[in-house]
């Protein structure tokens, strides 16, 4: 097999095909297979969120529980939001961020249920003393192959935690973030390459970035900072829960530059540099990670 096959191992990561696999929404990243890594035994920090206190959504798995590992290690205390019955995930990240030496919190909820996402933010800040980050990445993903098969109630679900709840927690983030706070939304590929059986998902993304400019000019004016990652095809309990075509798994990620899937581990340092004083000059910005493809 040659160095550039798209069967050898690509940029130090393997190209994983996935079997053919469904769980419930929202997923377990226990029951993945194969499983993600989130960095668990990889990352490294060197302090570059040393005293900072962050909210990081959907922070049990995927994207976000490599965020939150990463952000741990570069010294950060850090509160998780996540679904409750996404439980036996979080505690297992938990237990990974309590290795690192700082305060962890677990904050279960349903971001659409309003007294929820609006009080969110003020028990994150309240259990870790203030809040100088908030990563929003909770999302929800259902692949309907037509557009007369995608019911009312689908797409008003997905705006809801994908995009209304943003400005809901977005509202009451610039309410307690100091100057020098950051937050950081995913929004994806599919905000800029939709694909049509993510009508309703890919629509929720365009606007995330779209908001993403607007309230950085914003909360810019406050010397908050607000930037947007955007990933490509990642490894995580979204797809397996219908956020694919059952039968599209084993190629996952095969359609980038690199032939592969990404891993969450390779997203989180995405987040690390948007958050840390490091990006202190880098405003209204997208980080694309997504192993090649078109892109604006
Ligand atoms: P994931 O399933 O691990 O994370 C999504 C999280 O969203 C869940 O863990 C859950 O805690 C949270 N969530 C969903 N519905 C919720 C609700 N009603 N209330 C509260 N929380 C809720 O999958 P992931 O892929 O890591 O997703 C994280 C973010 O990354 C999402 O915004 C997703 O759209 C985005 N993204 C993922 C990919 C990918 O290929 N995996 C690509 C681009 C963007
Ligand atoms: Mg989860």
């Amino acid at each position: 097999m040659s160095e550039n096959s798209p069967q050898s191992s690509r940029a130090g990561k393997e190209r994983i095909s996935p079997p053919e696999q469904r769980q419930p929404e929202p997923g377990l990243d226990q029951k993945l297979q194969p499983t993600a890594d989130h960095g668990e035994r990889s990352y490294q920090g060197r302090d570059r969120l040393a005293g900072k206190r962050a909210l990081i959504t959907g922070g049990d798995s995927g994207i976000g529980a490599a965020v939150a590992i990463a952000f741990a290690r570069e010294g950060a205390d850090v509160a998780l939001a996540y679904l409750p019955s996404e439980e036996p995930d979080a505690q297992a990240i938990a237990a990974v961020l309590d290795d690192a030496g700082i305060d962890v919190h677990r904050l279960p909820g349903d971001l659409r249920d309003h007294g929820y996402r609006d009080s969110l933010v003020d028990e994150a800040s309240a259990a870790l003393g203030g809040l100088d980050i908030l990563v929003n990445n909770a999302g929800k993903q259902i692949s309907v192959e037509s557009l007369e098969e995608l019911s009312d109630e689908q797409v008003e679900a997905t705006f809801d935690v994908n995009i209304f709840a943003m400005f809901a927690l977005s509202r009451a983030a610039l309410k307690v973030l100091p100057e020098g706070g950051s937050i950081i939304n995913t929004t994806s590929i599919q905000a800029f390459d939709p694909s049509d059986h993510l009508m309703d998902y890919a629509a929720t993304k365009g606007a995330i970035s779209n908001f993403t400019k607007s309230l950085a000019s914003q909360a810019a004016k406050r010397g908050i900072r607000v930037n947007a990652v955007a990933p490509g095809p990642i490894w995580t309990p979204l797809q397996p829960s219908d956020g694919q075509p059952i039968e599209a798994l084993p190629e996952f990620g095969h359609d980038t530059w690199l032939g592969r899937a990404g891993q969450p581990v390779e997203v989180a340092p995405a987040y690390v540099f948007l958050a840390s004083d490091d990006a202190s000059y880098v405003v209204g910005s997208t980080v694309h990670v997504n192993g090649g493809k078109n892109q604006p």
